[in-house]
């Protein structure tokens, strides 16, 4: 049976995430956050103390990532040990960008991508989804907003931890990340020719999602 794949791509801090589970949650698809695999080769890598990319793709074969789906939400493991959230760090979102820039590493994390979009009705997140793992994806949407807001939103969220980092450290890493991100050689951030493009810069959660559901049952065809 051919599955329903929906790609959602943006910068850092887009809300893609957040977005991407509502949305799965209501039309029963799961939701696959695609930059917890570049992340948990990061954790990897710090893990292991390798600094250099040789070192790094020489040991690919030593790492083992598995994704299950519980309750509809996402867990990550690493050669058997739950990872989920050991990487949400700032040092390993950068982490990520930089091995996210590697080939080898691209083309490692590929298959398990598209397997898991055959195999299940999905919206999957990321950079690259519309452009390169799912170019036939049954709809695209390219979600962005401007980086002051996307780093007043991460601030918000995160300003309760102890280890909060202030505004304007947040602001420079999406900064950097988006900079990194759409200037790699290979599988660029950019927005596919078929996405349809949301700037959410002055939208709120629920009128985005509000959006992108009526987007996805219109050229879906879905019921209410
Ligand atoms: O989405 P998230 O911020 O967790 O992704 C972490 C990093 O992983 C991104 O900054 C990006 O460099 C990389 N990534 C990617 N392609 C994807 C998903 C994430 O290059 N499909």
């Amino acid at each position: 049976m051919k599955t329903i794949n929906i790609a959602i791509d943006g910068p850092a801090g887009a809300g893609k995430s957040s977005i991407a589970k509502e949305i799965s949650s209501e039309l029963g698809f799961i939701y696959v956050d695609t930059g917890a695999l570049y992340r948990t080769i990061a954790l990897y890598a710090q893990m292991h103390n390798i600094e250099s990319e040789t070192q790094l793709i020489d040991q690919l074969e030593k790492i083992e990532i598995d994704l299950s789906f519980i309750g509809g939400t996402q867990r990550i493991s690493l050669c058997g040990d739950d990872v989920t959230d050991d990487i949400r760090t700032p040092e390993i979102s950068m982490g990520a960008s930089k091995v996210s820039a590697i080939p080898e590493i691209r083309e490692f994390l590929f298959d398990l991508q598209q397997k898991i979009a055959h195999e299940h009705n999905v919206i999957m997140d990321g950079r690259d989804i519309g452009t390169v793992v799912l170019p036939d994806a049954d709809l695209k949407i390219f979600l962005t907003a401007s980086a002051d807001e996307r780093a007043s939103r991460r601030y918000m969220e995160l300003k309760e931890k102890a280890d909060c980092p202030t505004y304007e450290e947040i602001r420079e890493d999406i900064i950097k990340r988006d900079y990194n991100d759409s200037h790699r050689a290979i599988a660029p951030l950019c927005q596919a020719k078929d996405a349809i493009l949301i700037d959410s810069t002055h939208m709120g959660f629920y009128e985005v999602c509000t959006e992108i559901l009526a987007i996805i049952k219109e050229r879906l065809k879905l019921d209410d």
